[in-house]
C-alpha cells in the first residue's frame, strides 16, 4: 500500500518536472524571438535604410529597388514637387551622411522620415514597372507575397498588388487577382494601410502583359444562387434591383434616378462597365 503513494509523487514529481522544463523552454523560446527582434534593431545601423524599411511588418508588398536605379536622376524626374523634405529624404534612403542632421529638430526628423517612406514608395511604383523591378516581384509572386484571392472559385489564386491612383493619398493598396481580374483588401491590415499609389495602376497589368505565362484562365465559373434548389427567375427583385450577376448595378427606370449622386472615380468606373456591358 505505502509503495503506491511513493510511485505516484514520483510521476508527480516527473511531471511537475516536465512542466517546469517546457515553461522554460517556451520562456526561452520567446526570449529568443525577443532575441531576433532585438536583433534586426539592434543591426539597423549596420544594415541599409531600404533593409530596415522592408523588414518592418506590414511592408512585405515592397520589393527592393535597386540603389543604382535610386542614384539616376533620370528616374525621379518630378519627385521632388510632390515630396517633402526630397533632399533629405534620397540622402536618408541612400544612406548619405547627413551633415545637416543635426540642426534639423526632432518634429523635423521624424517629417524626413515619412517623407522617405513615401519617397521609396513613389520610386517604387516607377521601379516595378521596369524590366528588374518585375523579375523581383515575380519572385515575390510566385511566393505569393502579396496574399491570395479569396474567391472561392479562385481556388487559392495568388494576387498582386495594384493601386487605385497613381497619386499619393487616394487609395490605400489593393490586391488584384489575375483570374476574375477584380480587386481585393488585403488580408493584412498593415499592408492594407499602405499607399496604392506605391505601386502604381499599371503594375499587375504590364506584369501579366509581360509574363503572360503567368495568365491564369480566366475565371469562367462564377457562382449561381439558388433557393431550394432552383434558379431564382430573373425578373425577381432580387436581380432587378440589387446587382446582377457580375455585381454591376442594372440600369433603372428613369423615375428612380431623379436625384443624381455625386459619382466618386469608383462609380464612374462602374457606369462605365454597365455602359460596355450592354452594348
Ligand atoms: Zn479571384
Amino acid at each position: 500500500m505505502s509503495a503506491a503513494p511513493t510511485v505516484r509523487e514520483d510521476e508527480a514529481s516527473m511531471l511537475a518536472e516536465s512542466v517546469a522544463a517546457a515553461e522554460l523552454t517556451s520562456v526561452g523560446e520567446d526570449d529568443e524571438e525577443e532575441d531576433d527582434e532585438d536583433g534586426i534593431s539592434a543591426s539597423d545601423e549596420e544594415s541599409s535604410w531600404i533593409a530596415w524599411f522592408l523588414s518592418l511588418r506590414g511592408n512585405e508588398f515592397f520589393c527592393e529597388v535597386d540603389e543604382e536605379y535610386i542614384q539616376d536622376d533620370f528616374n525621379l524626374t518630378g519627385l521632388s514637387s510632390l515630396v517633402p523634405y526630397y533632399d533629405y529624404a534620397l540622402d536618408m534612403i541612400l544612406d548619405v551622411e547627413m551633415a545637416i542632421e543635426e540642426s534639423l529638430t526632432e518634429e523635423q526628423q521624424e517629417l524626413v522620415e515619412s517623407a522617405a517612406e513615401m519617397l521609396y514608395g513613389l520610386i517604387h511604383a516607377r521601379y516595378v514597372i521596369t524590366n528588374r523591378g518585375m523579375q523581383a516581384m515575380y519572385e515575390k509572386y510566385a511566393s505569393a507575397s502579396f496574399g491570395r484571392c479569396p474567391r472561392a472559385f479562385c481556388c487559392g489564386q495568388p494576387a498582386l498588388p495594384v493601386g487605385r491612383s497613381d497619386l499619393p493619398r487616394n487609395y490605400t493598396v489593393h490586391v488584384f487577382c489575375p483570374m476574375c481580374r477584380d480587386i481585393f483588401t488585403p488580408r493584412s491590415s498593415r499592408s492594407a494601410s499602405i499607399d496604392g499609389a506605391y505601386f502604381g495602376t499599371t503594375f499587375p497589368h504590364l506584369f501579366l502583359m509581360t509574363f503572360p505565362e503567368l495568365i491564369p484562365q480566366h475565371g469562367v465559373q462564377s457562382f449561381v444562387p439558388r433557393v431550394f434548389g432552383f434558379r431564382i427567375h430573373k425578373a425577381s427583385p432580387y436581380h432587378t434591383t440589387a446587382s446582377s450577376e457580375y455585381g454591376v448595378p442594372k440600369r433603372r427606370p428613369k423615375a428612380s434616378r431623379r436625384s443624381k449622386p455625386n459619382w466618386t472615380s469608383s462609380s464612374k468606373a462602374s457606369t462605365g462597365n454597365l455602359g460596355i456591358a450592354q452594348i
